[in-house]
């Protein structure tokens, strides 16, 4: 499908999806006119090292140095500090800034997501940006006790990084296991014994009554003093400026097709004739619910955290990992310039990598709730393991956990157009290559 590029790209967010799409935009040959806004006043940086390297990195890990994006030097017009604060959507869409509205040929919605707050925690910090980094190698101070509220991924990479720096470190799980929401709880159990390795204490199915300044009181009445609390219970889509301009997903992401083209309104009545550019998505197979009956709004586009996706091999894609925000721009890129990058990389597999307690984690694909799970190696053994999601023949998602050489092959798994086939013997056998039945 053939867009025409336009002129001018207005591109809204100063991280790593705004950033790759500049640079995916000049290298594609785009000479027209980009505008950037942020929210933070300062350069693009990477989010992952704020937990992994919180002591050792006290300074943003800029992207021009990490991968070599320059948005000042690719621009016309960077401004960081100019948030948007509205959208209207438009044959020519247009933003609110603080200095009136900029309309555009296109708009590249990349406003990423916000760690979230839970009322009546404001005894917390939270984890997102480079200012909250700050503020908690700050408040720890030599020996501290820490509080983690939430064992999922930066959770579980803060506690690591603390114990390791001499803190006295708890963490507290509402669910039965850590990882449970991106794992499910039988293999996110696997890692529970990490914690104690790493001099972590962990409460598992432990929910939080309340927050104090000096403790943590949880709901079977127990009191966990600290000297500092970090809530970490997971980020949503930072959307709450585009107001009602847009339907949202439920979660409050900005709903996209595959091409990265935003979503309008679900027309259940008519399913009707494709406009050309821009068509209605009919999905029949039951995973498409984000973009059936729903048609691409002209010169809206959204990528990195603030989308959901819609991918024909995994269904619905939130954001949320580094992986989406660095490789979906060139995709989107290909579609706004006309000139799309062809198949099957024009649906990159979701793809997640933690270190975290001591341990080297890479996770593809998407698992789903109903998936059988086959184990590779034992978890137990020291040796690496991985674990595979299967609805039917066919994985949906691979995890590899400290095994460098199955994760080339984890990857190549998900890179065809379809979930791959795969045999449940040799799958299982760690001594066999993980590959494509
Ligand atoms: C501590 C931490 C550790 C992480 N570790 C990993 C990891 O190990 N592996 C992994 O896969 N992922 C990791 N992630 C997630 C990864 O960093 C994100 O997926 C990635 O940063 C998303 O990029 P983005 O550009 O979409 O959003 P962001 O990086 O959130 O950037 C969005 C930018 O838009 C700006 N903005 C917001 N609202 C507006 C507005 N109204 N107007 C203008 N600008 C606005 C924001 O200030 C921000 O600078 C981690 C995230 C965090 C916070």
């Amino acid at each position: 499908m053939s867009e025409p590029a336009g002129r001018d790209v207005l591109v809204v967010g100063a991280g790593l999806a705004a950033a790759q799409t500049v640079a995916e935009l000049r290298e594609a040959g785009f000479d027209g006119r980009i505008r950037v806004l942020g929210g933070e006043g300062v350069p693009p940086y990477d989010r992952p090292p704020l937990s992994k390297h919180l002591f050792d990195r006290p300074h943003p890990s800029w992207l021009t140095d990490e991968i070599g994006v320059d948005l000042r030097a690719l621009a016309d017009e960077v401004r960081l500090d100019e948030p948007a604060r509205g959208l209207l959507p438009g044959p020519r869409p247009a933003v609110l800034t603080d200095g009136g509205w900029v309309a555009a040929d296109h708009v590249v919605l990349a406003t990423g997501a916000h760690a979230v707050r839970v009322p009546g925690w404001e005894a917390a910090l939270t984890l997102h940006t480079a200012a909250d980094a700050e503020r908690l190698r700050t408040a720890l101070r030599p020996g501290s006790r820490l509080v983690v509220i939430g064992a999922g991924w930066i959770g579980a990479e803060v506690a690591g990084v603390a114990a390791a720096a001499g803190h006295r470190v708890t963490v507290v799980e509402a669910a039965g296991a850590p990882l449970s929401a991106a794992l499910g709880e039988a293999v996110g159990g696997l890692t529970a014994g990490w914690y104690h390795e790493a001099g972590v204490e962990l409460l598992t199915g432990a929910r939080v009554a309340a927050v104090r300044p000096d403790a943590v009181e949880l709901a079977d009445g127990r009191r966990l003093p600290a000297d500092v609390v970090l809530a970490a219970v997971g980020a949503r889509p930072a959307t709450a400026w585009l107001g009602r301009s847009l339907p949202l997903a439920p979660d409050g992401a900005v709903p996209v097709g595959h091409r990265y083209a935003v979503l309008g309104a679900v027309e259940p009545q008519r399913p009707p004739a494709p406009t050309e550019g821009h068509p209605v998505f009919v999905v029949r197979d039951g995973t498409g619910a984000l973009a059936s009956g729903r048609r691409e709004l002209p010169g809206l586009w959204a990528v990195g955290d603030v989308a959901s996706r819609w991918s024909p091999r995994h269904g619905t894609v939130p954001g949320g990992h580094w992986d989406g925000a660095l490789r979906g721009p060139r995709v989107l890129v290909g579609h706004l310039l006309g000139t799309p990058v062809p198949a099957p990389a024009d649906d990159p597999a979701p793809y997640v990598f933690s270190t975290q307690l001591g341990h080297d984690l890479a996770l593809f694909g998407a698992p789903g709730p109903g998936d059988e799970v086959l184990l590779r190696g034992d978890p137990t053994a020291g040796a690496g393991w991985s674990a595979i999601w299967l609805a039917g023949e066919r994985a949906t998602a691979a995890l590899v956990v400290d095994r460098p050489r199955d994760v080339g092959a984890a990857r190549r798994l998900f890179a065809g157009a379809e979930l791959p086939r795969v045999d449940r013997v040799t799958a299982a056998d760690p001594g066999l290559p993980l590959r494509t039945a």
